[in-house]
């Protein structure tokens, strides 16, 4: 089968690779049908030394089960799946509590030794925990709005509930990739009354204002923060959202922070240390997040989507096949594209 793998960085290729197959007889064989490029696999995009094994990549995918292991209960051959960005055995004691990112036993796709979401077909371990099946077909017309449940829209909706927005209070969002736009959604269903996305690029602006973002920031650093304490009364935002993971954003985040707020941060951090602890401090601003368990909210959130409340598809700007999968990275580092999704 094809599947695409990461040599180092700028270095994307699609290869042709072992067939995936049952190994445990709790796996499932999974058909991918759409999967998509993510503003994580920038980073060692970016960033990765040369190997000569490479990393098979993807976290995001929506795909047919061809078959399941003996001990596979809750899908079956031919059902339509949707998979979070990680797996997970949906028993332990934090699948239960419902950070599956966590899991005991669970991990996360690609590298090494598994398959990833950007390629033909996927092992998935741990079937029974991990993946959910789809009520309609694989060429259903929100099929992106549902891609965006194995990632973005949990992400963004994970952000939006560790910043704790509440019904009309003053959220913010920092980062304007799919992420970040998926935040602004994820805010105004759950009731903010004045939603502030900081962004510069003139089609993610547009999009976040029709997902419901109130007001727009385009300053950057200390400009940035001055401009949105204007728009708030000079008090900052209650909730916000950080959707990039660097230093320079964490660091608007809690500029921007009302005293007695919080960050809710889903931006993979490219820094070891939190900056800004004293200010964090004296303004008693809370400061969570982490991976979301995307797998925990794709039953709150799929109703929302397939009734159509909520299009967070809607990020998806490119579409393209496994051959344009390399392509596709540079497109999104570049910004020419928001998110890139995979045709199969
Ligand atoms: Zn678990």
């Amino acid at each position: 089968m094809r599947a695409t793998v990461m040599y180092g960085a700028h270095d994307v290729r699609v290869d042709v690779v072992p067939d995936a197959r049952i190994v445990e007889p709790t796996d499932a064989l999974v058909r991918v049908t759409r999967a998509c490029i993510c503003g994580s696999d920038l980073w060692p995009y970016n960033s990765m030394p040369p190997t000569e094994t490479g990393n098979r990549m993807g976290h995001e995918f929506i795909g047919v089960v061809e078959s399941v292991g003996p001990d596979v209960r809750t899908v079956k051959k031919g059902d339509l799946v949707v998979a979070p960005f990680a797996w997970s055995d949906g028993t332990c004691e934090f699948c239960r509590q419902g950070l599956q990112t966590s899991c005991l036993h669970g991990g996360w796709w690609g590298g090494t030794r598994l398959d990833g979401g950007q390629g033909e077909a996927v092992r998935v371990p741990l079937a029974d925990g991990t993946l959910v099946a789809l009520p309609v077909g694989p060429d259903h017309a929100l099929m992106p709005s549902l891609l965006t449940l194995t990632d973005v829209m949990g992400t963004g909706h994970h952000a939006a509930l560790r910043a704790n927005v509440r019904p009309g209070t003053v959220a913010a969002v920092v980062g304007d990739g799919a992420v970040g736009l998926c935040g602004v959604i994820a805010a105004r269903r759950l009731g903010a009354g004045q939603i502030i996305m900081l962004g510069r690029h003139a089609d993610r602006i547009a999009l976040a204002r029709r997902f419901g973002a109130t007001d727009v920031v385009s300053e950057r650093g200390d400009a940035a923060i001055e401009r949105v304490r204007e728009l708030t009364g000079g008090l900052g935002a209650h909730s916000v959202l950080e959707c990039v993971g660097h230093g320079e954003s964490m660091r608007t985040a809690v500029g921007i922070a009302r005293a007695g707020g919080a960050v809710g941060r889903v931006g993979v951090p490219q820094e070891a240390a939190i900056p800004d602890a004293q200010p964090t401090f004296y303004r008693n601003i809370t400061i969570a997040g982490g991976p979301a368990p995307v797998r925990a909210y794709m039953h709150e959130l799929m109703p929302d989507v397939l009734e159509g409340r909520i299009e967070p598809g809607l990020v998806f700007d490119c579409v393209t096949n496994i051959d344009g999968v390399p392509d596709g990275y540079r497109a999104m580092n570049d910004r020419e594209a928001i998110k890139v999704m995979i045709e199969f």
